[in-house]
C-alpha cells in the first residue's frame, strides 16, 4: 500500500502519549475526540481520525452531512462520492510531533520520542521489539535473543536441534 503524506504505521498511530504531553483541541477527531492520527479533513473542514473517516465513508451514501452535524449545506452528492475527505497533512504533521511512549512500553521500554520517529525506533534501536529466534522460532524480545537458550547448552540439547546446527554451535562456544 502506498503511504499518504505524513502517514505513520498502525503501531506508531496507536502509541500512547508520553506523560505530560498535551493535545490541542484542533488535533482531536471531531467524531470520537481521540487524537487525529493519520488525520483526514472533510469537505466541511472537520478533522477525522482514520477509523472515523473509514466508517463515515462506508455510510456516505446516506450521510451527505459532515459527521459534526453542523454544516448547514449538505455536501453535493457527486463531489462527496469522489472526495468526501482528504488527507490533512498539516494536522498530521503536528500530531506526529507529539511526544509518545514506545509501543513496547508494556515490555519495559522507557523510550519516548516524537510519534514520527516511532517506526524508526522500533526498527533500529528498540531492544524490547519482538524478534523471531532462528533456533526455536519463538518470538522473544531482542535483548533476550542471545540469552534465552542458556539452558540448551548441553550436547543432548544441541543434538535435538539439528536443523539449527550453525546457530546452536555459535551459541555453545
Ligand atoms: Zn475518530
Ligand atoms: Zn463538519
Ligand atoms: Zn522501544
Ligand atoms: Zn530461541
Amino acid at each position: 500500500m502506498d503511504f499518504e503524506p505524513q502517514e505513520v504505521s498502525e503501531r506508531a498511530a496507536a502509541a500512547d502519549l508520553a506523560e505530560g504531553s498535551r493535545v490541542a483541541e484542533h488535533l482531536k477527531c471531531q467524531q470520537c475526540k481521540g487524537i487525529a492520527v493519520n488525520c483526514y479533513q472533510t469537505w466541511h473542514g472537520c478533522r477525522l481520525c482514520t477509523a472515523c473517516a473509514t466508517e463515515w465513508k462506508r455510510q456516505r451514501d446516506v450521510a451527505n452531512h459532515c459527521p459534526c452535524g453542523e454544516d448547514d449545506q449538505p455536501g453535493d452528492c457527486l463531489s462527496l462520492r469522489l472526495t468526501p475527505y482528504l488527507p490533512d497533512t498539516a494536522t498530521r504533521r503536528e500530531v506526529n510531533n507529539l511526544t509518545v511512549s514506545c509501543p513496547n512500553k508494556s515490555r519495559g521500554c522507557e523510550h519516548t520520542c516524537a510519534r514520527k520517529h516511532v517506526d524508526n525506533h522500533l526498527k533500529t534501536e528498540c531492544k524490547f521489539e519482538l524478534t523471531e529466534c532462528d533456533l526455536c522460532e519463538q518470538e522473544v524480545p531482542l535483548y533476550r535473543l542471545t540469552s534465552h537458550h542458556k539452558n540448551l547448552r548441553s550436547k543432548a540439547a544441541v543434538a535435538s536441534l539439528e536443523p539449527c546446527v550453525r546457530t546452536v554451535t555459535a551459541l555453545v562456544r
